[in-house]
């Protein structure tokens, strides 16, 4: 394999972004969305990655400095190929910053493939796609979360915080 050097992909320009979940709860999929407008490259991805791509996201867009441009949302209703052939399961999945463009880069690669292949798609987004993408990420991974029966919000894996329980710590667990 000393051959393989990586191969050339070429950059997407993000013009629709969307996460969705699929299946019922406990056996979701989940996969994102990326149109070119043209081409349409799908992502899937396990729950935990979802979650720590959104988070990723969050955290980087926290840190970039500036004001983001001023982008007019897309005249057009999002339009995606969900039949493409562009569409595999991720592996790794990294994220990076463009600063000549002012993008946020998401580079993933094949979970079937070797590494030393190189990224399988890289695919630019402006701040307003990588914040939207964050929140939707964390807008699907909850929705499979089990509500609070007090305050119904989402109970993450770790202690739930909650804000109708006025410090009375576990009162709902007490009453059983
Ligand atoms: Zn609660």
């Amino acid at each position: 394999m000393s051959e393989s050097e990586g191969r050339e992909i070429s950059p997407i320009d993000v013009r629709w972004a969307n996460v969705e979940a699929l299946g019922e709860p406990g056996q979701r999929r989940f996969r994102l969305l990326l149109s070119s407008g043209d081409e349409t490259t799908v992502l899937w991805m396990e729950k935990l990655q979802v979650d720590a791509l959104g988070r990723a996201l969050e955290q980087l867009l926290d840190q970039l400095p500036g004001t983001p441009e001023e982008t007019v949302a897309p005249d057009t209703e999002p339009r995606f190929d969900l039949g493409s052939d562009r569409q595999f399961r991720v592996g790794k999945l990294e994220i990076g910053y463009d600063e000549a463009r002012d993008r946020i880069v998401i580079i993933a690669y094949d979970l079937e493939e070797l590494e030393e292949f190189g990224p399988a798609a890289l695919c630019r987004l402006t701040r307003i796609q990588a914040a939207e993408i964050a929140d939707e990420a964390e807008r699907v991974v909850a929705a499979g979360r089990p509500r609070c029966v007090m305050c119904g919000m989402p109970m993450g894996p770790g202690p739930h915080a909650c804000a109708n329980q006025n410090g009375h710590l576990r009162s709902e667990y007490e009453q059983l």
